[in-house]
């Protein structure tokens, strides 16, 4: 039988073992359980069995989570497509937003983010497949957009998110992780800025994105089983 608690058991151990494969040092990678359209008693099997970090895509369905779950100390992380009449309450809710590729998404973060909360903790995502994905930035338009983001008074400009098409190929995955972490590293030798996230690598090519450098691995299908979407 596979619960909740196994799964995780079992990335558990895939991520250790990545991280040792890469000669990397144990939890240097962390895990987040990506739980859009499982329920909240998913999200409370996973805290019981030790996860804190979760994300979600869909901010309504994340809020209703949210309302659920104000009992666990849970860190939330926003990692889909954001439209500008959502980002009120995603600065108002949300620990980490890995999916911004737009400067006037994050001028509006910013100015939404209250003022009692830490600064919101931001990851740009990079679209390093060209034509085969909608989202991201793009690498041309990254450094400008780093360095605006860098400057806005309430986030912290962590590093880098990416979604590279999906590929069973492991030296097509490792080129687009690789592609990742080289464009963080220019980044941070330009910016002069302590880049320390790359959050990259999902169900089915963490090990990869962990031998690349991923320091966030965004995980659902393998903790909570495949999804039915409406
Ligand atoms: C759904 C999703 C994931 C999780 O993908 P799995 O293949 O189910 O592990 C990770 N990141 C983002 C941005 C997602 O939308």
């Amino acid at each position: 039988m596979s619960t909740i608690a196994d799964n995780i058991s079992q990335v558990a151990a895939r991520i250790r073992r990545a991280e040792q494969a890469a000669q990397r040092a144990a939890d240097s990678v962390q895990l987040l359980a990506v739980s859009k359209t499982k329920p909240a008693a998913a999200v409370r099997e996973a805290y019981a069995a030790g996860v804190r970090d979760f994300g979600e895509n869909y901010l309504q369905e994340a809020l209703g989570k949210q309302r659920e779950l104000t009992d666990l100390p849970l860190c939330w992380h926003f990692i889909g497509p954001i439209q500008s009449n959502k980002t009120r309450d995603i600065a108002q809710n949300f620990a980490w937003v890995h999916s911004v590729d737009r400067l006037k998404i994050a001028q509006r973060l910013s100015e939404q983010r209250p003022a009692e909360l830490p600064a919101l903790n931001i990851c740009i995502q990079v679209n390093v497949s060209g034509e085969a994905s909608k989202s991201g930035c793009t690498p041309a338009d990254l450094p400008a957009l780093a360095a605006a983001i860098s400057a806005l008074p309430h986030l912290t400009l962590r590093g880098l998110m990416a979604i590279p098409e999906p590929t069973d190929d492991r030296a097509e995955q490792d080129a687009a992780f690789a592609a990742v972490r080289e464009l963080n590293k220019s980044l941070q030798d330009s910016l002069n800025l302590p880049l320390d996230t790359l959050s990259m690598g999902m169900s089915h090519d963490l090990e990869s994105a962990i031998a690349q450098g991923a320091t966030w691995v965004r995980i659902g299908t393998a903790l909570f089983g495949a999804r039915d979407y409406p």
